[in-house]
């Protein structure tokens, strides 16, 4: 026994003062009288006294040292200080003693029969100890808050006492090895054993990354006091404070609350005992991923270090030798639900890779139905993980993005990312409640149009700030006819998909709806206007009346397609004149996509009546909002109270502003017109050598490459298939778009770098050469 180097007070017998003389020594040390009642205690002697103010004497091991003692009372005090509504017991200062002396103030010193003790007196807290197992879950979840909250109140607390070794505190596990020779079943030994070695391998490597700071190490049934309903009353003994991980405290709330529980109970107790202490300290990843291995250790540490101190002493106390029995009985649940399934349980590890992607498919077409549009690719992705213009997949491959405009300042912005976990941990509610959030980013909004709108109301989805658009315009010109782009996407609702007819699939066009066809530089056709007279005098001639025009401001689903400004102010004044209202859908072109303006319909020189916005707004966190002219809202609110449960929220406007702050803190506008610039040279090169490519259209970063048959400008949409999964298999992600489905759509993240682009052109190139070849 004498290779560990285990804590020495464990080794050695506690004192063996009598109830008698330990009141004897209240009254002459610290002048209190009362009748002395022993406590359990592992390796002082403790005693209840229970005088006019009921206190704990504490009479200490010989071989604990003085400077230990005065970090349990100074680690007490600071807790006390720093959240004086933790319960803590605290130490009484020594008669006649002056605080100023600092912790020694604290501590008398007496003579055993043997050597000399020190003797403490601690403030005796309401309620009683007791098992993790009897408590209801209010109960477990307070204790995982208090937990927090003592290693929050210790955070920067430092003694040079706390560097020390315990056994339970879990970066010392491994030393629990040369002990088990003390444990009689040899069963027992491979368990703990499998435990340790499974502990080895996952936690020492990652042990020193952990957050580290001095904690209380054993919230355990034995230190904390519950009142009848199991609301924490006390925290006690903060003699085992030790510098190590974080995660060891709540470590030591799951043991509690795990022992003495059965299968399923048992990790459910232990998910609330988290959820209690998240509420105060959320666990970083890395903790959170070792959790079942850390609690596997701790469990170690009480079945192995009982029976080891029993095998010192020969005199197993009876709750000793209790605790070994459920302790065990914890860890063979462990062990036999297998580690990855504990992670799971506890909330730690992503649910693994065990599903193929094509089984993933089989299940995706079960559960979520046929009518759900196809996934990318021939070869579908299971993507994981991004970053920046980079996306990663279940098996650690990285493809580079150059598709998805939602992520605008790239996916998993910190910034972004942080304020919807902030004000989601804080508050979320709706706008029957202010928030300044909300209101700071319509006005930011508003100043964004030039001051020509000068109101925003809130929704989820560009469908739906369509839709409300759309009613809007209806109320306001009391007719029901509206006009988009030949091949335009609006949105999923009756209303919105009805002005949608690239969504029109096997339906007739609607009766109230009339399209006209953009300019077709390669084709060199332009009928934009005449389609605009006819629309409207077909619509008029109806007798549906013009409600709207709704126009993308960078015509996506038309194939990405450039106005001139003549055009679009003309295209406004026969819908304006026709009694219509004019919606710039800004869910493809808004914030900063064209580089040129944070709305791409500004660059046209137009001022609708009525903005959508969508897709970017919350960089992937579902927002969007209308803004319009106070008239407009006026006309509509006379007729309708508008109210979106979940529209404006709170951690929608944190997103939505956080985006906002990016989009200049970096510059994006600038940045997107260089790289843009450079992308748009590059692709128009490549065409200049690739009979494939016809016209390359860039607005901004939203690009379309057309693919025509070589020598012509007939589309060839099998070829521009073939393409976007040639670049797929290559690494890079774009799509199609346009009538024919026959132009690649390159639209990446406005934060892609220079390189990045370049990194697109190329790959774009090597496709096309592998192509020629076949
Ligand atoms: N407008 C445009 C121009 C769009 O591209 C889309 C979506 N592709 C929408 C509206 C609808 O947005 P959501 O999917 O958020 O409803």
């Amino acid at each position: 026994m004498s290779r560990v180097i285990a804590d020495q007070v464990l080794t050695v017998a506690p004192p063996t003062f009598s109830p008698a003389e330990a009141a004897a020594l209240a009254r002459e040390l610290f002048g209190v009288d009362g009748v002395a009642t022993p406590l359990d205690s592992e390796r002082d002697q403790a005693f209840l006294l229970d005088g006019d103010r009921p206190a704990i004497l504490k009479v200490s091991n010989v071989a604990e040292e003085t400077t230990r003692l005065d970090m349990e009372a100074l680690a007490a005090q600071r807790v006390a200080q720093q959240d004086p509504g933790i319960p803590v017991a605290l130490p009484w200062l020594v008669p006649g003693r002056d605080p100023a002396d600092g912790p020694a103030a604290y501590r008398a010193t007496v003579a055993g029969p043997a050597d000399t003790h020190h003797a403490r007196l601690y403030d005796r807290l309401p309620g009683r100890t007791r098992p993790g197992a009897t408590l209801g879950d209010d109960a477990i979840r307070d204790w995982g808050t208090m937990a927090a909250r003592v290693g929050r109140a210790l955070r920067g607390f430092w003694h040079p006492a706390a560097a020390r070794v315990m056994l339970w505190d879990a970066q010392h596990a491994l030393q629990l090895r040369p002990m088990l020779d003390a444990v009689p079943d040899a069963s027992i030994r491979d368990l703990v054993g499998r435990t340790l070695d499974r502990y080895e391998a996952v936690v020492t490597p990652r042990w020193p990354t952990l957050r580290h700071q001095v904690i209380h190490t054993d919230l355990c049934a034995s230190n904390v006091l519950v009142d009848d309903e199991g609301q924490v009353t006390g925290i006690i003994d903060f003699g085992d404070a030790s510098w190590t991980a974080l995660v060891v405290d709540p470590i030591g709330v799951l043991e509690t609350m795990v022992v003495g529980r059965t299968g399923e109970e048992a990790f459910r107790s232990a998910r609330l005992a988290i959820d209690g202490y998240e509420r105060v300290m959320p666990l970083e990843a890395e903790e959170r991923g070792i959790i079942g291995e850390l609690l596997g250790a701790r469990l170690c540490a009480a079945v192995v270090v009982p029976a080891w101190r029993s095998a010192l002493y020969a005199d197993p106390a009876a709750l000793q030798a209790e605790l070994r029995g459920e302790a065990l009985d914890a860890l063979r649940l462990l062990d036999a639900a297998g580690w990855d399934e504990v992670g799971r349980q506890l909330g730690g590890r992503q649910p693994g890779t065990a599903w193929t992607v094509p089984d993933l498919a089989a299940r995706r077409r079960r559960a979520l139905g046929p009518a759900l549009t196809g996934l990318s690719y021939a070869r579908p992705l299971h993507l994981v993980g991004g970053d920046g213009a980079w996306l990663i997949d279940a098996e650690g491959g990285r493809y580079l993005d150059a598709y998805n405009n939602v992520p605008v300042v790239g996916h998993g912005h910190p910034r972004v990312v942080e304020a919807v976990v902030r004000q989601a941990r804080r508050l979320n509610t709706n706008m029957r409640y202010l928030h300044e959030t909300a209101l700071e980013v319509a006005e930011r909004l508003v100043a964004s149009t030039g001051g020509e709108l000068d109101v925003v109301m809130y929704v989820n989805s560009g469908s739906e700030a369509n839709d409300l658009a759309w009613r809007m315009a209806r109320a306001v010109s009391g007719d029901r006819g509206g006009i988009a782009t030949d091949h335009a996407y609006h949105g999923i609702s009756e209303a919105i998909s009805a002005l949608s007819p690239e969504d029109w699939g096997t339906r007739r066009r609607p009766e109230h709806v009339r399209t006209w066809r953009p300019p077709d530089a390669l084709r060199g056709t332009d009928a934009a206007l005449a389609d605009m007279d006819a629309a409207i005098g077909e619509l008029e001639a109806g007798g549906h009346g013009v409600a709207a025009a709704i126009l993308d401001g960078v015509m996506t689903s038309d194939g990405i397609v450039d106005l001139d400004r003549g055009l679009a102010a003309s295209l406004v004044d026969r819908v304006r004149a026709a009694g219509g209202l004019w919606i710039a859908d800004e869910v493809q072109g808004g914030y900063g996509r064209t580089g040129a303006d944070l709305w791409s319909y500004r660059r046209l020189g137009i001022t609708p009546d009525i903005v959508t916005l969508g897709k970017p707004m919350g960089n992937g966190h579902p927002v969007a909002a209308v803004i319009t002219r106070r008239d407009i809202a006026e006309r509509f609110g006379g007729e309708s109270d508008f109210f979106s449960t979940f529209g404006g929220n709170p951690v929608a406007m944190a997103a939505a502003l956080a985006v906002l702050e990016v989009i200049e803190d970096e510059r994006i506008l600038s940045h997107v017109r260089d790289v843009a610039g450079e992308l748009a040279a590059a692709l128009r090169a490549l065409a200049g050598r690739s009979p494939a490519v016809g016209d390359v259209r860039s607005i901004g970063l939203a690009i379309g490459v057309d693919v025509v048959r070589p020598g012509t400008t007939e589309f060839d949409p099998h070829t521009t298939r073939a393409i976007v999964e040639g670049m797929r298999e290559r690494g890079v992600l774009i799509g199609t778009t346009g009538p024919q489905d026959s132009t690649l759509k390159i639209r990446p993240p406005l934060v892609i770098r220079a390189a990045e682009a370049r990194l697109v052109v190329a790959t774009l190139d090597e496709v096309l050469a592998g192509l020629r070849e076949r």
